[in-house]
């Protein structure tokens, strides 16, 4: 013990462990023994074919899928622990989705602020401040009184990433956030994502966008059929991929 009564070797918990994580739905085993970490400040971006597991395991991660088997800690308290306050680690937990899943009839702006008073309590200025800021920051302030029909796909995701962060997150989760997007529109949410990269924020991205995971990323995870079959440094996972399922599904996409 230091002074400070730390331990020596002291270090923060992972933002995000998982152990020996299991999942089935009835007889169907979809994830099959996974253990992955997120150190905080990281970005995991995590690869694999459709059925492979991806979405599960990320939905796993904030509990909106209820584990088989395993453990599951968010900056080292264990979710999957009946003492924990869900509730309060998921607030900590940012997430988008494919489909951006915005209230059709409310504004952008109040997209924005609805859940800051619900689940923060904030009063209405300050959650307006906060969503203002938040919009600014992925280049939408002027579309604070649209609603999401009149927004272009890309921008509907950045206004998803912008209510997200209005919550202040620890981490953000991304389950394919460019997936449904026509491919013009692609280029403004990874740069938004690559903004919030580089300030820092822990991310685990489920992508298809290579580009993305080798400049951006600090890992890269391979998942096929429900175990994650390689993970390295995105530069040598997609140069130089060691397994064969690897190589096999990177030739098919890259
Ligand atoms: P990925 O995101 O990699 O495409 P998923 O995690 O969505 O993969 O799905 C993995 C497997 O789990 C698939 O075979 C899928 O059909 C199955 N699955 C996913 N969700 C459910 C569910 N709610 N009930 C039954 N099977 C499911
Ligand atoms: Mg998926």
């Amino acid at each position: 013990m230091t002074a400070s009564g730390l331990p020596q070797s002291y270090s923060p918990a992972p933002a995000i462990e998982v152990r020996g994580l299991h999942k089935h739905y009835g007889r169907h085993e979809v994830l099959k023994g996974i253990d992955f970490h997120v150190d905080s400040g990281q970005v995991v971006c995590v690869i694999g074919p459709s059925g492979s597991g991806k979405s599960t395991l990320l939905r796993c991660v904030n509990r909106l899928e209820e584990p088989s088997a395993g453990e599951i800690l968010i900056e080292g308290v264990d979710i999957c622990d009946r003492r924990t306050d869900l509730d309060e680690v998921r607030s900590r937990i940012g997430m988008v989705f494919q489909q951006f899943n915005l209230f059709p009839h409310l504004t952008v702006l109040k997209n924005l602020t609805l859940a800051q008073r619900s689940v923060h309590g904030r009063g209405k200025d300050e959650a307006v401040e906060i969503a203002r800021r938040n919009l600014a920051k992925v280049g939408l302030a002027e579309k604070e009184s649209a609603y999401p029909a009149h927004l272009s796909g890309g921008q509907q995701q950045r206004v998803a990433i912008a209510r997200a962060l209005s919550m202040n997150p620890d981490m953000m989760l991304f389950d394919e956030p460019t997936s449904a997007l026509d491919p013009e529109l692609v280029g403004d949410v990874l740069e938004v994502m690559k903004d919030l990269a580089q300030e820092g924020m822990t991310m685990m991205v489920v992508t298809h966008e290579m580009g993305f995971a080798r400049e951006v990323g600090d890992k890269l995870v391979f998942m096929d059929g429900g175990v994650v079959v390689e993970e390295g440094r995105p530069v040598d996972v997609l140069s130089n991929p060691q397994h064969e399922r690897t190589q096999s599904f990177l030739s098919k996409v890259l």
